[in-house]
């Protein structure tokens, strides 16, 4: 398909909101077809520490999101200076409670809490953001298990625009265990041959330039321009990003959002691209639901058809 689409001007969008919406519409079916054995909807529970703005806005997407296709939301939002202890006990509830499938922990938390001792508490088969030490460990080890959303959301969307991935030189920029680690992971397990850039890399756009595969996750906006992008590259931009307002249009104005890859440089020369914003957002809270609808389906012994939306 791709092969097909370097042919044209412009690179073929990778759009998320429409596949997330496709993929929406799966799981809404898969949960009415269960319903009938499992007595109960799927539960996402979602734990919020602290005011981090940005973060009520992701906390609400995905309420919005369980509430499209059926799944039931649990919130809870601790104050900011909340301790660990407390952090844990709202966990510990959560792992308790049979109403609920999956656990996500919002982050960034506040500074003086640490993420690590707090996600390695979540049961892991209620991970539904994939990161506890366990799932990582079965992405590595190619075990089935809940995968990170946002690299499994990437992954989803190459594959369903045909992108081809075996074989193919790919190159991951930022290393964090959220998106950059398990996406390499990911690629490779795909038969990718996969290198990863991080901040410390020489020449990093010499790099970039051999990959077929192109995936910039280094929170960095507007980073990645035409000198680092090999002609007929998929490039996926998973960074997302508030510029200041336009001064001149008003006071209550909201600045643009934008990615790590200034898009209108790379378009031109790039097979396929995914913009910012409804590139890999919607993905990634769609395979968050999804992650808590296999956790469902697996608790309640149901098979379901989303095998391949499952990396
Ligand atoms: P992060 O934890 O800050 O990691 C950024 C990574 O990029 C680090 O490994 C860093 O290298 C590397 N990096 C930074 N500057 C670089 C440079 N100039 N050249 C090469 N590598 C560089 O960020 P993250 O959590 O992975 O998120 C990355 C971006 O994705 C952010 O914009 C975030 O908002 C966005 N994001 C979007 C979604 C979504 O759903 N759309 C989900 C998650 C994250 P070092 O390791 O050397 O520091």
């Amino acid at each position: 398909m791709l092969e097909r689409v370097s042919n044209r001007c412009m690179a073929l969008r990778l759009d998320g909101k429409v596949l997330a919406a496709e993929m929406e519409n799966r799981l809404r079916a898969e949960i009415s077809a269960g319903l009938d054995v499992a007595a109960r909807r799927p539960g996402l529970a979602v734990l919020r520490v602290g005011d981090d703005p940005a973060s009520g806005v992701y906390v609400a997407n995905k309420q919005k999101a369980c509430a499209r296709i059926g799944v039931e939301s649990f919130g809870s939002h601790l104050a900011e200076n909340s301790s660990a202890a407390e952090v844990l006990s709202a966990i510990q509830a959560f792992n308790a409670d049979e109403r609920v499938d999956g656990i996500l922990l919002q982050l960034p938390l506040p500074s003086c809490l640490e993420e690590g001792p707090l996600l390695a508490a979540i049961d892991p088969e209620k991970d539904a953001d994939g990161l506890h030490t366990l799932n990582l460990g079965r992405l590595l080890k190619g075990e089935p298990g809940p995968r990170s959303c946002t690299p499994a959301g990437v992954m989803a969307l190459l594959k369903h625009n045909g992108v081809e991935l075996a074989g193919k030189r790919a190159v991951v920029v930022g290393r964090s265990i959220l998106v950059g680690q398990p996406m390499a992971l990911m690629l490779q397990a795909a038969n990718a041959t996969v290198s990863v850039a991080h901040s410390r890399t020489a020449n990093l756009a010499e790099l970039t330039r051999q990959a077929e595969i192109l995936v910039v996750a280094a929170g960095r906006a507007r980073m990645i321009g035409v000198e680092h992008v090999r002609p007929g590259a998929a490039v996926v931009d998973v960074g997302i990003h508030r510029l200041p307002p336009d001064p001149e249009a008003g006071p209550q104005s909201r600045g643009k959002l934008c990615g790590d890859v200034i898009a209108a440089e790379v378009e031109p020369i790039a097979a396929a691209l995914s913009p910012v914003p409804g590139g890999v957002g919607p993905m990634t809270v769609t395979m968050l639901l999804v992650n808590t609808v296999v956790a469902w389906c697996r608790r309640h012994g149901i098979t379901h058809g989303l095998a391949d939306l499952i990396v």
